[in-house]
């Protein structure tokens, strides 16, 4: 593509969000440039096994396969995708510039923002491998799968507290490990947790292994003030210490929240910047679902389509 050219519309992200933008971007005729990213396309759900929750789908889906059939669904209308990185923005115009990796200048009157989210890791060995096989950052999609399991939850703020209550529904023992002797969440969450019969606590405590072969079969708990390790014999591990908004290309141009999450007018996928739309897990600080994602792709193509009528 040349330079000069100018596109209706560029999509920046390839999970729910953003494949779901390009349905709706190419199916109103608008001809969208989709960067996929190099390294992860097809977003947070190419790492996991089976999604049960996502509509459509009686039997489940796994995660790669879902995101396949988004992809074909964008391209059979029309979208152009590439599985590229952007490394740059001018969002500010009138005609908006996104760079890619080779240096390459794209340029559009809307980008659709659709970056997602990254779960905190632990950063320990096997983490990445037993994701889907024991290890999980998202009780609602997973925790359904752990009836009758015994499970850590690592985390001592709001949602770590969330998830291990929520967890109660499913295993016979949850088990919060904090690495401090005293939880970060609010009163009201811990005292519900402290009352969960099902609940128990591993103060003072982090995680120095992650065990198993084909799936989780325990973790080695080291205690933050004595250095002492103990094995914790569990078959599920929830990560819960936070998520870091992809928002670092856009920062100093949309605006931002405290935590980096791109901030969007009341009703509507549209940031400060005229023609600029947000999606997905990169907007979304409570319900980071696959099918949410989706939604607000949809919204934010929408919002892009009336947008450029405006121009017209
Ligand atoms: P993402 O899916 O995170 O996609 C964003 C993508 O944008 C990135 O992966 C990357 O490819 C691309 N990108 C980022 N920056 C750039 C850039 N600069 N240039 C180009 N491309 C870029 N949800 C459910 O509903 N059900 C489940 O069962 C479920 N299971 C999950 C299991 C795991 C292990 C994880 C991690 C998440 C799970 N989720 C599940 C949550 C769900 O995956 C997310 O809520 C959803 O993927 C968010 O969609 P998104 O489009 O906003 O972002």
């Amino acid at each position: 593509m040349s330079e000069a050219e100018v596109r209706n519309v560029i999509i920046i992200g390839s999970g729910p969000a953003g494949y779901t933008a390009a349905v709706y971007a190419a199916r109103a005729q608008l001809a969208p440039l989709v960067f996929e990213g190099s390294v992860t396309a097809g977003g947070a759900l190419m790492t996991t096994t089976e999604v049960e929750n996502y509509p459509g789908f009686s039997e489940g889906i796994m995660g790669p396969a879902l995101m396949d059939e988004m992809r074909t669904q964008a391209e059979r209308f029309g979208a152009e995708l590439v599985a590229d990185d952007i490394v740059a923005v001018d969002l500010t115009g009138e005609i908006k510039s996104v760079t890619d990796s080779a240096g390459t200048v794209h340029r559009a009157k809307a980008v659709i923002l659709a970056m997602g989210s990254g779960y905190r890791k632990l950063g320990l060995e096997h983490e990445d491998r037993l994701s889907g096989h024991g290890v999980s950052w998202c009780a609602t999609c997973d925790g359904f799968f752990f009836r009758q399991h015994e499970i850590a939850v690592i985390g001592g703020g709001d949602t770590a507290i969330e998830e291990a209550t929520f967890l109660t529904r499913f295993a016979d023992k949850v088990t919060i490990v904090h690495r401090r002797d005293e939880l970060r969440a609010s009163k009201i969450m811990a005292e519900r947790a402290f009352a969960n019969e099902k609940i128990e606590f591993a103060w003072n405590s982090e995680v120095a292994e992650i065990k198993g072969d084909e799936k989780l079969t325990g973790i080695v708990l080291r205690d933050t003030v004595t250095g002492e390790t103990r094995e914790l014999p569990v078959t599920g591990l929830f990560i819960a210490i936070g998520h870091d908004p992809r928002s670092e290309l856009v920062k100093g141009q949309v605006h931002l929240d405290e935590d980096g999450y791109v901030l969007v007018q009341p009703d509507s996928t549209r940031t400060n910047l005229p023609g600029v739309f947000a999606a997905g897990d990169l907007v979304d600080h409570t319900y980071r679902q696959a099918i949410t994602a989706a939604g607000t792709g949809c919204s934010a193509a929408l919002d892009a389509e009336r947008f450029l009528a405006t121009l017209e």
